[in-house]
């Protein structure tokens, strides 16, 4: 089962996805989830945390991500980051008021014996928000005006741009993310992180992220964790993107 997100997370295997699965209750199985209201924007709802509602069913992203990896990752994974985390926290009546980027940003603000599970757990909630927010079944082919001149003046062309983002996705080591991030020099950055660690924890602001952990992509894609990444590409909500990029730009400092 999922239970404790530490270190020994970082290598789940496809043994525990089928008992994730195995425990769901009957009633659950193969449902999509209600129609939101309006998509997640990547910014998540104050604690206690709960799962952002999906602006799609699961089986909305074939052949690209599959139903069954949709559900199990939606719903057991990100869940279980959020159980976590309000788990942790209720013991702290100080910390209910914060919110999970204002945690991930000074992990010292909680008692050191819970930072590491803060930082699995609520950096897991903040990285799955975004990526469910930053998928469509109806993507548009293109960055808008502002983003694509900044992509290109930092990597060249939007080509390359999708070729760095492949490889920085096949070598971050074990379990962790790829990230399209803006620095506080206002310039685009890739990068990857390990485990849940989100580019907050860096000063660095997550404009786009790919989750590079087995689970994301190993029902479909086993070890072709490339391939994964070039139908998430294929995915991706570049309105939504350019969204968060301008959201981005407007709370750098002035000057
Ligand atoms: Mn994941």
């Amino acid at each position: 089962m999922i239970k404790t997100v530490g270190a020994g997370m970082a290598v789940l295997s496809l043994g525990s996805l089928a008992l994730a699965e195995a425990g769901a209750p009957a009633a659950e199985q193969g449902k999509s989830p209600a129609a939101p209201a309006k998509p997640a924007q990547g910014g998540v709802a104050p604690q206690p945390f709960t799962l952002p509602p999906l602006a799609y069913a699961y089986d909305a992203l074939e052949p690209h991500l599959d139903a069954r990896t949709m559900e199990i990752h939606y719903t057991k994974h990100h869940q279980a980051y959020i159980d976590n985390a309000n788990r942790a926290l209720a013991e702290y009546p100080d910390l209910l008021k914060l919110t999970a980027e204002e945690l991930i940003k000074d992990l010292r603000v909680a008692p050191e014996k819970i930072r590491g599970l803060l930082r699995n757990n609520v950096g897991g909630h903040l990285n799955h928000s975004l990526f469910w927010s930053i998928l469509t079944p109806k993507p548009a082919a293109l960055p808008g005006k502002e983003l694509a001149r900044a992509i290109d003046a930092a990597f060249g062309s939007f080509d390359a741009f999708k070729e760095r983002l492949v490889s920085t996705a096949a070598t971050r080591f074990g379990s962790g993310w790829a990230w399209l991030s803006l620095a506080r020099d206002g310039k685009l950055q890739l990068h990857s992180t390990a485990n849940q660690d989100s580019p907050l924890m860096e000063g660095l602001q997550p404009i786009l992220g790919i989750d590079v952990w087995e689970h994301a992509y190993y029902l479909k894609y086993q070890n072709l964790r490339v391939d994964y990444v070039k139908a998430v590409q294929r995915l991706l909500d570049w309105r939504a993107i350019d969204r968060r990029y301008e959201q981005a730009l407007a709370s750098l400092p002035k000057g």
